[in-house]
This record gives structure tokens, C-alpha cells and sequence, in this order.
């Protein structure tokens, strides 16, 4: 099953056709756009209903708390050093080997270093 996570690369999506629609945008590419929307509000759907799926089985198994999915929620959208309720992808610099890993983790994908606080490469 595909998840919305754990993809260290970019894979081509609607969002691709929709910045190649908006380029050069012409009366006939609204149509696109707007299927490109619904396309896009599709997946969303479909994201947050797996979302809540996975958190209400982490919540009854495993009984965390509302609290601690906040927390590791803030801790996550401050990898990136801007709390801003998303994940941006950033360069970070591992201080203890100095090879570039991405944001999204929070350790270093080479020696496992932990970022514990926002580095900016
Ligand atoms: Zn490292």
C-alpha cells in the first residue's frame, strides 16, 4: 500500500502536471486544472482517513496520548527550523561526520548521529 512517508526521493505526481498546466496557462488548461484539484483533494482524502485510521490503532493499542502526538508532531515540523505545521525539506549537516542528510529525519542517515535541534547545513 502506498503511504504518504518513508519516501526519501520525489515521485512524479499531480502536483508535476499541475505546475507544467500552470506554465504557460491557457483558457483550455483550466479544465486540466481543475481535474488536477479533484485529483488532489482525492488523495487528500485518502490520506487523512489512513491518518486516522493509524492513529486510532496507536492510540487503542499502544494507548498514546493526544499529548504525545502533538508533541512529536511540533518536534517534527521543527526539524526544519520554522514551526509552520509542515515538514520542509531541508539540508542539514551532520556535526559529527559532515555529510548532508535531509530534514525529514532525525538522525543522520550515515553514522546515525541525532539531530536534536534544527541544523542548517
Ligand atoms: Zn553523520
Amino acid at each position: 500500500m502506498m503511504f504518504w512517508m518513508g519516501g526519501a526521493g520525489h515521485a512524479p505526481g499531480p502536483m508535476d502536471d499541475f505546475i507544467a498546466n500552470t506554465k504557460g496557462a491557457t483558457a483550455t488548461g483550466s479544465n486540466e486544472m481543475r481535474a488536477v484539484v479533484k485529483e488532489l483533494n482525492h488523495q487528500i482524502a485518502r490520506l487523512s482517513l489512513l491518518n486516522q485510521a493509524l492513529w486510532e490503532l496507536l492510540h487503542e493499542k499502544l494507548h498514546l496520548s493526544q499529548e504525545e502526538l502533538e508533541a512529536k508532531a511540533r518536534e517534527i515540523d521543527l526539524r526544519d527550523g520554522i514551526e509552520d505545521g509542515r515538514v520542509t525539506d531541508v539540508a542539514l549537516k551532520c556535526p559529527a561526520c559532515g555529510r548532508v542528510s535531509n530534514s525529514r529525519h532525525h538522525k543522520c542517515l550515515y553514522c546515525g548521529q541525532l539531530f536534536e535541534k534544527p541544523l542548517f547545513g
